[in-house]
């Protein structure tokens, strides 16, 4: 019986857990992610965080054989490097060696999105397909590949990167140096900003988010997501406008891919069958030889806000047995 350390290093906090072979949390921490995206404060942060893990780890479940960072960008082969981050400036960053120097521990490095992927397909959403694709909807849009039971990492191991798909000829810039990429049209940012157009045209749609934003001085997720829930026209609206690019997304990727199952995670999957309806909607007018090969399943992510934590850890875990 062994356990291993998951972290996940997200836009605004660092979660991290100690994960059993069940996928279970028997510990977890959360900090806020340092800020000023200052790489060394946020090295040291998980140093520190899976110090504090490692000696709260409960000793009936096993020892501690390793510990997974998920990250939020492309990461290399060797899963020691992050080569860049589109929403937080790290570029070349060896973060495997930068905690090897300080930990006594099996280390490796995963995309976040793949984390979370996988997470879902040993113990989530996907423990019953062989194939499934997740997008995790939140500041980025994030993509993890399961394939004949196997996680996609592709030649050099940045693939799955789904979130920089062309979907549209010369749209808008992204972060990562290219333009017209999903994250543009289907993250968490550009929900704010589609959202915001809703309340910049006036009429009644856009009444309740106008007044938010004139109140508050600008919008948030939490007020989107507030105005949602009761069920505001305008905030539907921009909603419905999100899920209708993610499923056109996802039917371009089934004819690459074919899974039975699409995940959709991250923070603004929690919206649910509400933002479900679009993608299944868009993905369906635009599937090509539609009505003559078997759908996938369209879900929410099952794990929710542990899923990187829990998938990181895991993956770790194997990948010290393979050793
Ligand atoms: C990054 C991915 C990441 C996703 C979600 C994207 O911008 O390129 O690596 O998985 O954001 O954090
Ligand atoms: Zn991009």
């Amino acid at each position: 019986l062994v356990q291993a350390i998951g972290i996940d290093i997200g836009g605004t906090k660092i979660a991290g857990g100690v994960v059993t072979e069940l996928g279970e949390i028997v510990a977890e921490r959360r900090v806020p992610t340092p800020t000023g995206n200052d790489s060394e404060a946020i090295v040291q942060a998980v140093v520190t965080m899976i110090r504090e893990l490692q000696a709260e780890a409960p000793a009936e479940h096993g020892q501690v054989v390793a510990a997974g960072v998920a990250a939020p960008g492309f990461i290399d082969a060797a899963q020691s490097t992050v080569y860049y981050t589109p929403n937080i400036p790290w570029r070349n960053e060896p973060l495997r060696a930068r905690l090897n120097s300080e930990l006594d521990l099996h280390i490796t490095i995963d995309n976040d999105a793949n984390a979370a992927g996988w997470a879902e397909f040993r113990f989530g959403a996907g423990r019953l397909v062989s194939d499934m694709t997740m997008l995790t909807i939140g500041t980025g849009v994030g993509g993890a590949i399961v394939t004949e039971d196997r996680l996609f990492r592709g030649g050099f191991g940045t693939g799955g990167e789904l979130g920089h798909m062309r979907m549209v000829p010369n749209g808008l810039a992204c972060g990562c140096g290219a333009f017209g990429c999903i994250e543009q049209y289907g993250s968490g940012r550009a929900l704010l900003r589609m959202a915001g157009e809703v309340a910049d045209r006036g009429g009644d749609a856009g009444r309740a988010l106008a007044d938010v934003r004139r109140a508050n001085g600008t919008l948030t997720g939490h007020d989107v997501a507030a105005l949602m829930a009761q069920g505001d026209a305008g905030a539907l609206e921009a909603l419905t406008e999100l899920g209708t690019w993610l499923g056109q997304a996802c039917a371009s990727l089934s004819v690459i891919l074919d899974p039975q199952l699409f995940v959709i995670g991250g923070g603004v999957a929690q919206s649910g069958e509400l933002l479900l309806a679009p993608i299944r909607e868009a993905y369906r007018s635009h599937l090509p030889a539609r009505g003559f090969h078997p759908e996938p399943e369209f879900v929410i992510a099952e794990l929710v806000n542990d899923a990187g934590v829990v998938g990181a850890a895991d993956l770790a875990r194997v990948h010290a047995k393979a050793i």
